[in-house]
């Protein structure tokens, strides 16, 4: 007779087949992801001498339910400022939905923030890249991994000892070496997205990293700066067909290192490259898997106008002040210039031989030292008055910035911005975007709060809405061009980082 209770082990093993069996049933129709990508030149070959070519890239993946379009384009940013006009988002999304049948909050674009000029008809060439990459789907595994660099950037907002603080910029002085009293932080972590072909061959390499791409060629050519050249340098590595994708991260006040170097030709090449090898070396430890867990999801956020009202008649009244506190000079730079050098030279006996001084000492005179007296009196009125210049140079532009957005926020009849954010994963890669520049303080809050190591933040992208400092550097506003090149209001920190780690957890 058959009985239950004696077939008990016969009847695990039967569970136990069916069960692996089932599993093996359901990894097979675990979701397989493909991807393609591709690259299209746009430089702008009439905007005067080339020095390295600027592209457009474009990066397509599937699981033939959800599908992400990622392009990353090396320009300033997506609309409101540079090359890059406002319809040329709207354009490439209505297109590529009408083509490829891809819904338009699914189509996510980069601006690396190089400082190149692009060719007028981007949208087109962007346009044509989603396509090719498109065409080019092959089945993937994918993996996420972290690479480090710290010799490339630095944080480029000085502390000073009053308390303020000074960003490092080329429309201004930087104040003098004994004022500054801190520096702060970076972000030397590259988030990598590595897809593989069947063969093990990447398809494509998406890196993250936060830096403005500002160091220029010293050429004075056309260029993608240097993260065109880590883009070039992971290409050339990966082999023909691979492309890498450089999405900017929380870069806003993150700049090249010796960005103010006036000894050394600038030249964001070296600087690509120890990026693109140090990427490299990220994607080589990547093991990729045929885990085939895709996300989009795309979000609007209203964020709070700020009101600058107060903040320009502080600076006004400051500008006021340093006018008028200009010392009475009888030194001119012509006279300046040749004292400062004899001074600097010889402390004791600057104006002429140490004899003299030594004769004069001996006969009870005081001629050279009185000489002496008088001149470093006058050329420390006429130091102070530089310093006060330099001040003003960097108060003029950033009451400008102040004044600028003031006049759009009023303009706006509102006292919100709405931001679109999009959130995806990819494997066990996450990220979420903001179309502003985000200060790498930001990003690096939101690495923290986030559900796992392999979650990043990429700024300028999807639009733009200039700067997006803390609440606390808002609070210097005319100090640096982040805090004053800004629209938004304190508090609209918090609002944003609760979003973006909400947007990474729910993925
Ligand atoms: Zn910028």
């Amino acid at each position: 007779m058959f009985s239950l209770r004696k077939s008990f082990p016969l009847l695990i093993l039967i569970l136990a087949f069916l069960t692996s069996n089932a599993s093996h049933v359901l990894l097979a129709a675990a979701p397989q992801l493909w991807a393609g990508a591709a690259k299209v030149d746009i430089t702008e070959r009439d905007a005067g001498p080339v020095n390295d070519p600027l592209y457009t890239r474009a990066l397509v993946i599937t699981d033939k339910q959800t599908t992400l379009v990622i392009c990353s384009l090396d320009v300033v940013a997506i609309g409101e400022i540079g090359y890059i006009k406002d319809d040329f988002l709207p354009t490439v999304r209505s297109r590529i939905k009408a083509d490829l049948n891809i819904p338009e909050t699914n189509i996510m674009v980069n601006a690396s923030h190089c400082h190149g000029t692009p060719v007028a008809d981007t949208d087109e060439r962007t346009i044509q890249a989603i396509k090719e990459a498109a065409a080019n789907l092959v089945p993937v595994q994918v993996g996420a991994g972290i690479g480090h660099e710290n010799r490339v950037q630095e944080n480029r907002r000085l502390k000073m000892k009053d308390g303020t603080e000074i960003d490092v910029r080329h429309a201004y002085a930087l104040p003098p070496d004994e004022d500054v009293a801190e520096v702060g932080p970076i972000d030397p972590e590259i988030g990598i997205l590595r897809l593989d072909d069947e063969s093990g061959k990447p398809v494509a390499v998406m890196y993250n990293f936060a830096c403005h791409p500002i160091q220029g060629a010293a050429s004075g050519g056309n260029t993608a700066d240097f993260t065109g050249f880590s883009s070039k340098v992971i290409e050339d590595n990966l082999g023909e067909g691979s492309v890498a994708l450089f999405v900017q991260g929380c870069g806003g006040d993150i700049n090249p290192v010796f960005y103010k170097d006036v000894d050394h030709p600038r030249d964001g090449e070296p600087l690509g490259n120890m990026l693109g090898l140090s990427t490299l070396e990220g994607v080589r430890k990547i093991e990729t898997t045929n885990d085939g867990r895709l996300k989009v999801v795309n979000e609007k956020l209203k964020l709070p106008r700020a009101d600058l009202a107060e903040k320009i008649a502080h600076l006004e009244r400051e500008q006021l002040r340093l006018v008028n506190s200009l010392n009475g000079t009888s030194l001119s730079l012509k006279t300046y210039m040749p004292l400062v050098v004899k001074y600097s030279l010889n402390n004791d006996f600057p104006s002429y031989y140490s004899h003299r001084y030594l004769y004069e000492e001996k006969l009870g005179r005081n001629h050279m030292t009185e000489m002496d007296r008088i001149n470093r009196g006058n050329m420390e009125r006429y130091t102070e008055n530089i310093i006060t210049m330099e001040k003003m140079t960097r108060l003029n532009a950033n009451l400008r910035l102040l004044k600028k957005h003031q006049a759009q926020n009023i303009a706006a009849g509102s006292r919100t911005v709405e931001v679109e954010l999009v959130g995806f994963r990819v494997g066990n890669f996450l990220m979420t975007t903001f179309p502003g520049e985000l200060t790498v303080r930001i990003g690096l809050h939101i690495k923290k709060e986030a559900p796992s190591d392999l979650s990043f933040v990429a700024g300028y992208t999807n639009g733009y809405i200039y700067y997006a400092p803390t609440d606390e550097q808002l609070l210097n506003v005319g100090g640096a061009q982040e805090d004053s090149d800004c629209i938004l209001a304190p508090g609209w920190q918090k609002i944003y980082e609760n979003k973006a780690v909400e947007i990474l957890k729910g993925l």
